[in-house]
């Protein structure tokens, strides 16, 4: 069919559509030569509704067909009128039929360019795909994550196999503070680029939140990304220039397969962001493909995943709460219990936190879960403090839900709605939360400890954040890991790493709790430091509230 339109004619046609496809990215754009009835029509809107090519004959009669058939006589009508010169844009909205056979909301414009004779000589336009205003990222020009979205639906409906990595830069505060916040901006769309020629033809580059970016293919093997990746952060780390200035940006990346499409994108997209954060905290920013550090399959526990996302939405089911009793270190008598949520079901057993905690927390849903675990270890609380006057429960407290700006009176509605008081709650803060801004960390404490709620630090010492957080933050209790306990009685280091936060908490008027104790003479030997309680299998594993009368506790 091509050949009968010269190729002289079709380089005009396409320097004409190139034209003016540059003045409109978040457009799918068309011109057409009218005279031999033959036009090019934008990549995107081919595949996105399904057209038979960019070069067509006929393309007016091959568009009406994907209108729905009510508006079609509007759209004749309305173009007609462009033709006879009654009207001088074509412009309206009606409903286009995509790929997947779903109709979407357009915007349509057009216009006739004539020539010399007064004849109509080429008809111009673009399409506007409601759904998609607001996929493309200004700065860059890229498609932002709802485009992302879009096109990660689209490889769900098509079941393409494909492969998705999250790329991001650490340190990007540094060129902002030094040369700018607009060179900044330079760098962010000089990668983009970079990025873009990197996967020309072969994947989609997308901008996503900040500094990230992210690449879908359908074509490229893990070991080609791996390969290239390499190549990026090589790139970015040695020989890397904007504006002829020389700079060295380290680079962090997650990757995820996509071959199961049961599962939802947004868990295909927690287990992206949970392998970059494992890149940029534990693996010096090497490239991580997700998968679960207990040797499952990335497809098992992807599905694993998703089944414990959706149990989120079907009112937490499946989730429950064990309690395992904090003891005051010299008299052994019980201070508290702190809650720990797990999971279950028939297929999947019980599934340890560390398993789906710190992949779902990057999810805005867990906000939901995080309620359910708070609400319901107040509700159990009341039932035991009954028992156990005077009892602190301990509960934990993920990433999502402190970085909410209302998370502090969430917290006050729940204590009032269930009438727990709030000097027997201690929220224990884990050190991925203590990567948030330390200004809104000191607020919030200060907020808690106002209304008489105790603020624990978690894990303290495990992680990236410095000790020295102790200085800036206001707790009430410091909880020794027990990755410092486990050979406390013959490491050096490790005694002299309690020794050190022990002392350091008490400079700072807050008490310590030592996890992990687990037998006497580690007790015996703990009590050498400045502790205060502790906690551990010795006294008793996590059990369910109903197995708690079961632990042999000192009053
Ligand atoms: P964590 O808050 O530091 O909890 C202590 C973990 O150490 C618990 O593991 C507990 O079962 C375990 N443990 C306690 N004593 C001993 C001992 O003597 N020996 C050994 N080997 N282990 C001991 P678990 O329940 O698997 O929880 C792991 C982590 O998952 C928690 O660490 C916490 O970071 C997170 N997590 C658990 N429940 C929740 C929750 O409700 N919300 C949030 N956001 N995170 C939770
Ligand atoms: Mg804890
Ligand atoms: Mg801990």
């Amino acid at each position: 069919m091509d050949k009968q339109y010269s190729d002289i004619a079709k380089s005009r046609l396409d320097e004409l559509y190139k034209g003016v496809a540059m003045l409109a990215e978040s457009y799918y754009i068309y011109v057409c030569d009218i005279k031999n009835d033959y036009s090019r029509w934008s990549e995107r809107a081919v595949d996105y509704f399904g057209l038979p090519g960019k070069y067509m004959y006929k393309a007016g009669e091959i568009w009406a067909k994907h209108i729905l058939e009510e508006e079609r006589q509007m759209f004749e009508e309305n173009i007609a009128a462009v033709f006879s010169g009654r009207s001088e844009l074509h412009d309206m909205q009606y409903h286009a039929q995509r790929a997947d056979g779903t109709f979407v909301v357009c915007t349509c414009k057009g216009t006739l360019l004539r020539d010399g004779k007064g004849e109509p000589e080429f008809f111009i336009g673009s399409i506007r795909n409601n759904e998609a205003v607001g996929a493309v990222d200004v700065l860059t020009g890229l498609k932002n994550l709802y485009g992302f979205f879009e096109d990660l639906k689209a490889v769900f409906w098509q079941k393409k196999w494909s492969t998705i990595m999250l790329i991001g830069f650490s340190g990007f505060s540094d060129i902002n503070d030094v040369y700018g916040y607009s060179f900044g901006n330079r760098v962010l769309q000089s990668a983009a680029r970079y990025l873009e020629g990197v996967f020309a033809g072969r994947g989609t580059v997308y901008r996503m939140d900040g500094t990230k970016f992210c690449v879908l293919t359908c074509e490229m093997t893990l070991l080609e990304l791996e390969r290239i990746y390499q190549m990026i952060k090589a790139k970015h780390s040695h020989d890397f220039y904007v504006d002829g200035i020389h700079l060295t940006i380290s680079t962090n990346a997650g990757t995820v397969v996509v071959d199961n499409f049961n599962i939802s994108k947004e868990t295909v997209y927690s287990c992206l962001r949970y392998s970059y954060y494992q890149s940029k905290q534990q693996k010096l920013g090497e490239l991580v493909v997700f998968e679960d550090t207990l040797s499952d399959e990335n497809r098992q526990m992807v599905e694993k995943i998703n089944v414990i996302r959706n149990s989120i939405t079907q009112n937490c089911s499946g989730f429950y709460l064990c309690y395992q009793p904090i003891m005051d270190a010299k008299a052994e008598t019980l201070k508290g219990f702190e809650a720990l949520v797990r999971w279950r079901n028939e297929e999947y057993g019980a599934v340890p936190p560390m398993q789906f905690i710190p992949v779902l927390e990057q999810d805005s849903l867990f906000n939901e879960l995080g309620t359910w675990i708070l609400k319901t270890a107040m509700m159990d609380g009341l039932d035991l403090l009954k028992k156990y006057p005077g009892i602190i429960i301990n509960v934990n407290l993920s990433y999502t839900q402190i970085e909410k700006h209302d998370f502090v009176s969430e917290v006050l509605g729940l204590l009032k709605e269930t009438g727990f008081p709030p000097e027997n709650l201690c929220l224990e803060i884990t050190e991925r939360c203590r990567l948030l801004d330390t200004n809104m960390l000191r607020n919030m404490f200060a907020a808690f400890r106002s209304y008489g709620i105790k603020v624990a630090l978690d894990d303290f010492g495990t992680g990236f954040s410095s000790l020295g957080i102790l200085r800036e933050l206001p707790v009430d209790t410091v909880k020794i890991d027990r990755e410092f306990v486990k050979n406390i009685e013959n490491s050096a280091s490790d005694q002299n790493t309690v020794e050190f936060i022990s002392g350091l908490a008490n400079a700072f008027a807050a008490e310590v709790c030592v996890e992990g104790v687990e037998t006497e003479s580690m007790r015996d030997f703990l009590r050498g430091f400045l502790v205060n309680s502790f906690q551990g299998y010795l006294y008793s594993k996590p059990v369910t509230k109903a197995e708690i009368d079961t632990i042999k506790l000192k009053k």
